[in-house]
């Protein structure tokens, strides 16, 4: 599991979650992932749609951390994708 930063706005806890999308050609649910602040609006979602909501959140969370940026030394657990 992606370990998340803090809010790059207000500094506050943030959290995955995934929600259920669509139903593709293989009859698979598609998941779309999200991190959103627990104390502002902020918000970041997955790239793509994934087959499993934990893949759409560890998506969502890559691009989240990309965004709050935080220490160099942690900066290159981004750049797996
Ligand atoms: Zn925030």
């Amino acid at each position: 599991m992606v370990k998340l930063k803090h809010c790059p706005f207000c500094g506050g806890e943030a959290r995955g979650w995934c929600r259920s999308a669509t139903i593709n050609l293989a009859d698979e649910i598609d998941y779309n992932g999200y991190v959103s602040c627990s104390r502002c609006p902020a918000k970041m979602r997955s790239t793509y749609q994934h087959v499993t909501g934990a893949e759409a959140i560890a998506d969502a969370a890559r691009n989240w951390n990309a965004r709050a940026g935080g220490a160099p030394a942690a900066s290159h657990l981004d750049q797996e994708a």
